[in-house]
């Protein structure tokens, strides 16, 4: 037999009553398919095609107590008998498939989105707009037995065990901070006061559930808030909770309100291992590392170095569910890496949409989208390997259709091959590998270097046209002076540009490469100790919340960030990630305007009016990222021929394109050929 190439990752972890069969916890993750009985059949299937690809340990997004500590008016919550029919759909399809499910409590507190929300004192949160009303004594024990009931009904309900949510700033973990918990009483003031909510909870369930239940217990180990937990308390809190009958210890990093990154894609790649390793000496129950953990390299080294016990990964489970398996079968060259985008996942949550997965649109939809073998395979041309031909080529193929796939470049990408330049976005690369396998080992027939006319496609059943855009050239006086260039120009290093740069257009391109241009040498995102030193992380972990001040490196380059549009630029990037974009260019002194009226360009720069005062930006070079328009000019002669060409990604429509919409979009149509 070959020895496994992951050890530690895919040793079974023993935990006395139950032994889970590798180290792979699958975190907590709102989908939004916990808020409504009438999608738990979804959920089910869901997490069964995660225990099928052999996740060790599932935990399920977080389900509330009582009605105060909902998320939202109508979240997931478990506090009634007749709420555990839908549950129970969960956990058998789970044990049917060998997998162990437990469910998180997550009672919000102050961040409840709704005005009934309850804390340990009345502070308002930054990121709500509603004032938490301090609980009474009498209103806290409620809050406790509503936790106990909740573990109660979870088992009942069929759960193994579950997971009590005690760090990112929700209730529990305003207890135990100062920042949150301002109370003169027994709960509040000195350290003890201020875990006894945490230790009553955990003591109270243990009691209630028995030994032979799993108890994880999610405690906020880095806050990287103001008035955080010291390292000394965090480590005192931990060692009572073991006593009070935690079965495994999760590391939680930075509360919501933190203004800084914890699992965006510059985050280096399990950089927070370091915070789970320095509890590790002093309490001897599992421990588990997060965040930003997404291959199997990575995770075995955090798990050979005794870093931690167990890894937790999220979404990397939501982009590929036979992840574990994949690593186990010796196959991690074919895992679909999430890249850390959040753009389908909590974007989508955040704006109450079901989430769902950029590179796998399955997610959350594994009911509806499937991949069904063809009855009647046919020859398909696909035309463009970005990521819409990618999707379509390789779904297709995966399907049983004969699949040519034209590419006018001498590699697979498209823009991506763009995207991945960018400091920060190293991770775009990792879809790039997994496509390329995927044509491999579906067998699609690859013509690089090819640019596609009309008459190589008339011999194909089914033609997908999927050729991408063209940049668009705004019509400005002097749009073609030499001080003039494309961002594909500056990406792909054929124009050198000097120090002094203005981009004409702030969309999520101009941002890029906003941040390409004032980067110079390795990326940050690449190297912890710099990424940390830029964002104020404090590398020893051991100031109260685990902040220090930002220093951040010189900008290589005097940047210009401008929009037609009033308002600040930025404002319509991602959700949970546009504030990252934002004050990762401040840190940089980028000039950021919105309202920009552009004159013309001549020998002495960009002439602009800013607000109604004309200025000029005096700079080396001129940078167009003006949005972009459809690349479609084979379907017009495809159409003279009498021959109906499938559009799909950038060449069906340019506007709001994202790699989203370009993946799912050629997954479904080849799910549907
Ligand atoms: P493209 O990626 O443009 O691919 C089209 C392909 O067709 C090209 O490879 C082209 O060579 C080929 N082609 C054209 N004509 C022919 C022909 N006749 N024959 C053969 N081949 C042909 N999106 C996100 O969702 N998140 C991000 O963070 C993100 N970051 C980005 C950063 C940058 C710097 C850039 C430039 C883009 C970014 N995008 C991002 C956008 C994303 O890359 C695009 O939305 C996506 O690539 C569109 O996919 P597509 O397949 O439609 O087109
Ligand atoms: P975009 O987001 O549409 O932005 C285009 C920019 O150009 C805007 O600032 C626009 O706003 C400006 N513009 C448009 N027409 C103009 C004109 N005629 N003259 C001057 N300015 C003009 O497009 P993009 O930046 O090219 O990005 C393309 C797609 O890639 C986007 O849809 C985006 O979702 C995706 N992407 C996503 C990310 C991400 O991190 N999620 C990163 C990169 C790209 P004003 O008109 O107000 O100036
Ligand atoms: Fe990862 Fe992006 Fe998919 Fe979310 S949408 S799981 S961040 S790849």
């Amino acid at each position: 037999m070959t020895p496994s190439p992951y050890p530690h990752l895919l040793q079974p972890l023993d935990l006395g009553h139950v032994t889970l069969r590798n180290r792979v916890l699958m975190g907590s993750m709102h989908t939004g398919l916990e808020d409504r009985a009438a999608d738990f059949p979804k959920l089910a299937a869901y997490f069964a095609e995660r225990a099928r690809g052999e996740v060790g340990l599932i935990v399920t997004g977080g389900i509330a107590p009582n009605l105060v500590g909902w998320l939202k008016p109508f979240s997931g919550k478990l506090s009634m008998r007749w709420e555990l029919r839908r549950h129970r759909l969960v956990t058998d399809a789970v044990h049917a498939e060998g997998g162990v499910i437990c469910m998180q409590i997550l009672h919000a507190g102050r961040y409840a989105y709704h005005p009934f929300q309850v804390a340990p004192s009345p502070i308002k949160a930054p990121i709500n707009p509603f004032t938490p009303r301090a609980l009474s004594r009498r209103g806290i024990e409620a809050q406790i037995r509503a936790f106990v009931r909740a573990a109660q009904l979870a088992r009942e309900a069929g759960y193994d065990g579950v997971e009590i949510m005690g760090s990112e700033g929700y209730l529990i973990n305003q207890f135990l901070a100062p920042r949150t918990n301002h109370r003169t009483d027994e709960w509040g003031g000195a350290l003890e006061n201020r875990q006894r909510f945490a230790l009553e909870v955990v003591r109270r369930t243990r009691a209630a559930v028995g030994r032979d239940f799993i108890l994880i217990f999610r405690l906020s180990m880095l806050e990287l808030v103001e008035g955080g937990s010291s390292w000394e308390e965090i480590v005192d809190t931990a060692r009572k909770l073991e006593a009070a009958g935690v079965s495994i210890l999760n590391t939680g990093i930075g509360w919501h309100e933190a203004r800084v990154p914890t699992i965006a894609t510059s985050v280096p790649r399990a950089a927070f291992a370091g915070v789970t390793a320095k509890l590790k000496p002093h309490v001897s129950i599992p421990l588990v590392a997060v965040n930003r953990i997404n291959m199997p390299e990575v995770a075995e080294q955090v798990l050979a170095s005794g870093q931690a016990d167990m890894v937790s990964m999220a979404r990397p489970l939501l982009a590929d569910p036979e992840w574990v398996v994949k690593a186990r079968t010796g196959r991690a060259d074919e895992i679909n890496t999430c890249i850390a985008c959040n753009q389908a996942c909590l974007d989508h949550v955040f704006v109450n949409r079901k989430a769902s997965c950029l590179v796998n649109p399955r997610a959350c939809s594994e009911t509806e989208l499937v991949y069904r073998p063809t009855p009647a395979p046919k020859r398909i041309a696909v035309v463009g390997a970005g990521p819409a031909g990618l999707a379509a080529a390789t779904v297709a193929a995966q399907r049983g259709h004969r699949v040519t796939l034209f590419e006018a470049s001498e590699r697979i990408g498209g823009q991506f091959n763009l995207a991945r330049r960018i400091p920060g976005k190293e991770e775009f690369n990792e879809t790039l590998r997994y496509f390329g396998r995927q044509i491999e080992r579906t067998g699609v027939d690859l013509r690089l270097g090819v640019r596609a006319t009309a008459g190589d496609l008339m011999e194909f059943d089914e033609i997908v046209l999927a050729t991408g855009i063209r940049p668009r050239t705004p019509a400005i006086e002097g749009i073609d002076h030499p001080k003039v260039c494309s961002y594909i120009d500056v990406l792909t290093g054929a124009r050198r540009v000097g120090r002094r740069v203005a981009l004409i257009g702030a969309g999520g391109i101009g941002f890029d490469v906003a941040e390409f241009l004032v980067h110079e040498g390795p990326s940050p995102s690449l190297e912890p100790s710099r990424w940390m030193q830029e964002w104020g992380v404090d590398p020893a972990f051991e100031a109260p919340g685990g902040l220090a001040p930002p220093r951040p490196e010189p900008p290589a380059r005097e940047v210009w960030l401008l929009q037609r549009s009033p308002g600040r630029p930025g404002a319509r990037l991602g959700k949970t990630t546009g504030w990252i974009h934002r004050a990762a260019l401040r840190m940089k002194r980028v000039h950021m305007h919105g309202g920009v009226e552009y004159l013309r360009i001549d020998d002495a720069g960009l002439h602009v009016r800013i607000e109604g005062e004309p200025r000029l930006l005096d700079v080396d070079d001129v940078v167009v990222c003006a949005g972009q328009e459809p690349l479609r000019e084979l379907a017009e002669p495809l159409q003279a021929a009498g021959r109906t060409p499938h559009l799909i990604g950038g060449a069906d429509v340019a506007a709001e394109l994202d790699a989203k919409r370009a993946i799912a979009q050629g997954s479904r149509l080849a799910a549907s050929l």
